[in-house]
C-alpha cells in the first residue's frame, strides 16, 4: 500500500510520461550519426512527405544504432500525416494492419514502415481486465507517439533534413550511460503490454545494457502476464530474440532475473531438459554466429533444435514401450507439434520444415544399399545434415556418422560408392549406436 503510494507520487514528480512535451535538440555536431549509415529510402521518405507539408522522422530501433555506430536493419519513419496522406505521397506504398494501421512505403527491395503519431492516454484504450490495451489507432502528438514507445533509448526522432535528434526522454543521455530505461511507470506499462519485459531482456542483451532498477524490479512479479498475450504476438517476439544474433545471452539473461519460469512455454521446455541443454546452447551459440554474420536463420530449423529432446524423449519412451521406430518417431512428433503450437502458435510453414528435419534423423543410420542415394533427393536434406553435425557436436550422434556424410556429400560418385562399400563392410565401432538389432533404442537422450 504504502509502496504503491510512494511509487504514485515518485512517478508525478518524476513527470509521467505525458508531461513531457518539448522535446530535448540535440545537433548532428553533437549525437555525430554518420548518415552514410541511413538508408537513402528513409531519407526519401522524410523528404517528401516534408515537402508536402507534413513532418516526418526517422523513428525507434533505427535511431538507437545509428547512435551506437551500428548500420540499422530496417527502419521506421514516424509523421503527423495520416496513412491515407502518405500512401498518396508515393506510387508503390500500401496500408497494412488493422489494429495499427501503418504504410509501407516500398523502395526497390526496401521498404520503410511509416506510422502516424499516436496518441497515448488520452482516450481511455481499451483494455483486459489485467490493463492489457487491446486497440488504441487514435492519432495524436509528436510527444505522445514518443511516450507510447517502450524504451528512452527507442524514442528518438531524426529529421536527415536538419540532421537533428529530437529527444523526448533522455533517450540520448541513456545510450550514452548503457541504460536501459522503461518510459513512464514499470509497472503499468508491462500491464499495458507484457511483451516488454521480454523486450527489455532481449535489448538489454542485444545491446549489453544495464536495466535500470525500476524497470527490471517489476519484471520477475508480472512475468506471469506474459501469458495474456496472443500466441502469434508471442512467437514473434520470441523468434526475434531467439534470432537476434545474443539468444545465448538472452537466455542467461532470462535465467539472471529468475524470468525463465513460466515466461514462455517453450523457454520452458529449453531450459528444464538437463540432457538437452547442451544441444540447445550449441544451437543457440550457432544461431548467434549466423546471425552476427547476416546469414539468413530458418525459424524451423531453429526450433526443430529448440523441440528436437521432447521429441527424443517421447521417441525413446515409445520404442522402449515396444512400438516401431518410425512410425513412434512420427508419433512423437505429433504429440509435441501438437502441444508446442497450441502454446507458441509455430506456424504450419515451420512445422512442415521441423517435421522434415527430424525425420531425416534416423534415415543418416542407412548408409547401405540405396538408402544414402535416396536421400540425396530430399528437399530438406541440407538443413537434415546440418541438424545432424550439431548432434554429432552435441555427441549426441557418433562423430564419425557426421564425417562420413561430410564426405557422401561432397564426393564423386565413384567416392560415394566406395563410402557405401566400406559403410557396409565395417563393423560398428565399440560404443557406437549405429546398430542395425530391430527395435532398438533411437539415439540416447543423455
Ligand atoms: P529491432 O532492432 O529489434 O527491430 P526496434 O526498436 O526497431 O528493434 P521494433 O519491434 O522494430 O523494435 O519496434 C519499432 C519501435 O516501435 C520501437 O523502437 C519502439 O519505439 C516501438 N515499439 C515496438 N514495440 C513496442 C511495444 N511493445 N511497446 C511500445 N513501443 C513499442
Ligand atoms: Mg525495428
Amino acid at each position: 500500500m504504502i509502496h504503491r503510494l510512494v511509487r504514485r507520487v515518485q512517478s508525478l514528480l518524476s513527470g509521467g510520461p505525458r508531461l513531457r512535451k518539448t522535446p530535448r535538440r540535440i545537433a548532428q555536431s553533437e549525437h555525430k550519426i554518420d548518415r552514410a549509415l541511413v538508408s537513402r529510402s528513409a531519407i526519401r521518405t522524410c523528404e517528401v512527405l516534408q515537402a508536402a507539408g507534413h513532418r516526418a522522422y526517422v523513428v525507434g530501433g533505427a535511431v538507437r544504432d545509428l547512435l551506437l555506430g551500428i548500420a540499422p536493419k530496417d527502419f521506421d519513419v514516424a509523421t503527423d500525416a495520416t496513412p491515407e496522406q502518405v500512401k498518396s505521397h508515393f506510387r508503390r506504398a500500401i496500408i497494412i494492419g488493422r489494429r495499427f494501421r501503418l504504410v509501407h512505403v516500398m523502395f526497390g527491395a526496401e521498404t520503410i514502415e511509416v506510422s502516424t503519431f499516436r496518441a497515448y492516454g488520452k482516450d481511455e484504450p481499451d483494455t483486459d481486465e489485467h490493463g492489457r490495451v487491446l486497440t488504441d489507432n487514435v492519432f495524436g502528438e509528436q510527444y505522445e507517439d514518443a511516450a507510447r514507445r517502450d524504451f528512452t533509448i527507442n524514442a528518438l526522432y531524426y529529421d536527415p533534413s536538419t540532421g537533428e535528434v529530437l529527444d523526448y526522454h533522455d533517450g540520448v543521455r541513456d545510450i550514452r550511460r548503457r541504460r536501459l530505461r522503461i518510459i513512464g511507470d514499470p509497472q503499468t506499462r508491462y500491464r499495458e503490454d507484457p511483451v516488454r519485459m521480454l523486450r527489455a531482456v532481449r535489448f538489454a542483451a542485444k545491446l549489453g545494457f544495464e536495466i535500470d532498477s525500476a524497470t527490471r524490479a517489476p519484471i520477475s512479479r508480472l512475468a506471469s502476464l506474459i501469458e495474456n498475450v496472443p500466441a502469434a504476438r508471442l512467437f514473434d517476439e520470441m523468434l526475434k530474440l531467439l534470432t537476434s544474433g545474443y539468444a545465448v545471452a538472452c537466455i542467461s539473461q532470462l535465467r539472471a532475473e529468475g524470468l525463465h519460469h513460466g515466461l514462455l512455454p517453450l523457454l520452458d521446455v529449453i531450459l528444464e531438459q538437463p540432457q538437452g541443454e547442451r544441444f540447445v546452447m550449441l544451437s543457440l551459440a550457432r544461431t548467434d554466429e549466423r546471425a552476427r554474420t547476416g546469414k539468413r536463420v530458418a525459424p524451423g530449423f531453429l526450433f526443430a533444435t529448440l523441440l528436437w529432446h521432447e521429441v527424443l524423449s517421447k521417441w525413446n519412451a515409445r520404442v522402449a514401450a515396444g512400438e516401431h521406430r518410425m512410425p513412434a518417431l512420427e508419433a512423437a512428433i505429433d504429440q509435441v507439434l501438437g502441444s508446442q503450437t497450441e502454446k507458441l502458435a509455430i506456424q504450419r510453414r515451420f512445422t512442415s520444415d521441423m517435421r522434415e528435419i527430424w525425420t531425416l534423423q534416423p534415415r543418416f543410420e542407412r548408409r547401405t544399399g540405396q538408402a544414402p542415394l535416396r536421400l540425396l533427393e530430399h528437399l530438406r536434406l541440407r538443413a537434415g545434415y546440418d541438424f545432424l553435425l550439431i548432434r554429432c557436436a552435441a555427441e549426441e550422434a557418433p562423430a564419425e556418422l557426421g564425417e562420413w556424410w561430410t564426405k557422401f556429400l561432397h564426393g564423386s560418385e565413384e567416392q560415394r560408392a566406395a563410402l557405401m562399400q566400406e559403410a557396409s563392410t565395417s563393423r560398428p565401432a565399440p560404443g557406437s549406436r549405429r546398430k542395425r538389432r530391430p527395435r532398438r533404442k533411437p539415439a540416447e537422450a543423455a
